[in-house]
């Protein structure tokens, strides 16, 4: 794995660790070198002029500063109560420029401003004064003789006592652990500078979260994004860390027992590590994940740190079900984080196809389920793309117009999106002749977006696509993705070494492995038609699906666990 570099500019960038902050430091480089320059000219030509405008911009260097070298950190410490009810109560000390302090917005159907309590400022003599309510979230300072102003609130985490639908974007709590999405816990300002937090838990208690950890139980962030767009666990819970050079990830699982953890446990590193197989590229990045049991299943992305919840308990015949979901959604660190859409709603297709088929196809090839339990996963995205494209009420929708409403086109955008992927899959390896596979194209898309920052256009989807496969692909794209031409679903299938029998109607589709003299056959035929010395079809059938022809074992192991209190 490399290190992305960052890009050169007049923006520099300091990193540490897993934060980076970055401090604009070109209006100040301009100003200097311009008075440099004028003060020069000013003493050999001893113009007065000169020097006043020289003057000037030594003026601005100095308007600057401040900016720079004065911006104080804010400070929150932040003790949590366990008892009844919930509360944490925090005291904080920041800088307040323009004397409003503020909660996160409103999201994930909580509005955090409810949960702040007793809200004041304290002053220089231990004076006690309230804030007044500007308007929802947004508090002015009754007493602004200082920038910097020490406040002191109470936070009602009665909120997270009981499981509700959206429980993953505000909180929950286990008992003995303690779930929460930091909005919940931060009134902020406009002020610069990094922030401090610091965590007064019982003793026994452990703390999870994304923040960059300075000791025990403080942390650091850059802005009040990071701050806010995380969550933080504290408790008794089972935290799983796992690394691949320079590749980390912490799974913390508060509320999940400890038969669950050791089901879950052993699906990780070989994850991760036919990930890491694929995207070679990956730059050194800590991922967070939280999973527990909430009100349903669902799965949401914070800035650094991703919550997955499961409404049913952890067990081995469920297996391909959590087994795919924690697949799926650490695919998105790639798909989705890395490599980000330009126009997000047209290319839900891909962002959730491809990791839907990248989930699937990992958690077979790694062993972790059966070949038929692959396979039934796929009849039944082969099923649904299917009925999505007979059933009446979607006929005026694409696979690039699905992505609008996710929920409603669901059969569209992930099923849909699945079967997508795979004829795209075959369609390169057929026109490349074995040699590229749509994982080609994932790592093109890595080298030129994912590590350059720049967002990928369907544009740019279509023209990279084509490069991979050798040859223009832009049919592919507004026949199957733009308009409503159904996939060759049956021929994908085949060139993949697959038989399948489909009823769009009725939503169903059977498929199994062909016959092994069969796919001689098939690829020997086609070789005869073909007027190339290649036969066309020579590799399909391998190259796809090796580790399922073959029941390849999971790709040699070769990362550390780092600790494991599970
Ligand atoms: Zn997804």
């Amino acid at each position: 794995m490399q290190q992305v570099k960052p890009r050169l500019g007049r923006r520099l960038v300091f990193s540490h660790a897993d934060s980076i902050r970055t401090y604009d430091v070109g209006p100040l480089l301009t100003a200097f070198v311009r008075a440099r320059l004028l003060l020069v000219n000013a003493l050999r030509n001893q113009s007065a002029q000169t020097i006043l405008i020289a003057v000037g911009f030594l003026f601005s260097i100095v308007a600057l500063l401040p900016k720079l070298a004065f911006a104080q950190s804010a400070n929150y410490k932040v003790r949590v109560d366990f008892g009844h009810p919930l509360q944490a109560s925090v005291e904080a000390e920041l800088d307040v420029p323009d004397g409003l302090v503020f909660t996160a917005q409103h999201s994930g159907g909580y509005a955090w401003w409810d949960f702040i309590k007793n809200l004041h400022q304290i002053g220089e003599d231990g004076s006690s004064v309230p804030l007044l309510s500007a308007a929802a979230g947004l508090w002015s300072l009754p007493k602004r003789t200082n920038r910097r102003v020490r406040l002191a609130y109470d936070v009602d985490l009665s909120f997270a006592e009981k499981a509700r639908r959206g429980d993953l974007r505000g909180g929950l709590f286990f008992g003995d652990s303690l779930y929460v999405v930091n909005r919940a816990l931060f009134v902020m300002s406009n002020g610069s500078g990094a922030k401090n937090i610091e965590f007064d838990i019982p003793p026994a208690f452990v703390i999870a979260t994304p923040l960059q950890k300075i000791s025990g139980r403080a942390f650091r962030t850059a802005d009040n994004r990071e701050l806010t767009d995380n969550w933080t666990i504290f408790g008794r819970l089972p935290v799983v860390d796992f690394s691949e050079g320079k590749f980390q990830v912490t799974f913390a699982f508060p509320g999940v027992n400890a038969e669950e953890g050791s089901l879950l446990q052993p699906i990780f590193t070989p994850v991760l590590h036919e990930y890491l197989r694929i995207f070679p590229q990956t730059p050194a990045t800590h991922l967070f994940f939280a999973f527990f049991h909430g009100a349903e299943d669902n799965g949401e992305a914070y800035l650094n740190s991703t919550t997955l919840t499961m409404v049913d308990p952890i067990t081995p015949k469920d297996r391909i079900l959590w087994t795919n979901l924690l697949a799926h959604e650490l695919f998105h660190h790639w798909n989705g984080g890395l490599l980000v859409p330009h126009d997000n709603d047209k290319t839900e297709w891909f962002s959730e196809g491809v990791t839907e088929y990248f989930a699937n196809r990992t958690i077979s090839r790694t062993g972790l389920i059966s070949q038929e339990l692959f396979l039934k996963k796929l009849e039944t995205h082969v099923a649904m793309y299917d009925y999505w494209m007979w059933a009446p009420p979607f006929q005026r929708t694409t696979l690039e117009t699905a992505g609008a409403d996710k929920d409603y086109n669901r059969p569209a955008v992930y099923s849909g999106g699945v079967v997508a992927a795979f004829c795209l899959d075959t369609t390169i390896q057929k026109q490349s002749r074995g040699a590229k596979s749509l994982e080609d194209l994932l790592r093109l898309m890595m080298d030129q977006y994912g590590l350059t920052g720049k967002q990928w256009t369907r544009d740019d989807l279509v023209r990279d696509a084509s490069k991979i496969a050798g040859a223009d692909l832009s049919g592919f794209f507004s026949r199957y993705i733009a308009s409503r031409g159904m996939l060759p679903v049956k021929q994908c299938l085949t060139e993949a070494g697959l038989d399948a029998a489909l009823l769009d109607y009725a939503g169903e589709a059977f498929i199994s492995f062909q016959e092994p003299h069969h796919r001689r056959r098939l690829s020997f035929e086609k070789a005869s038609h073909s007027s190339s010395e290649t036969p066309v079809f020579k590799f399909a059938p391998i190259s796809i699906w090796p580790w399922l022809m073959i029941g390849l074992k999971s790709p040699s192991l070769t990362m550390s666990a780092v600790s494991s209190t599970m």
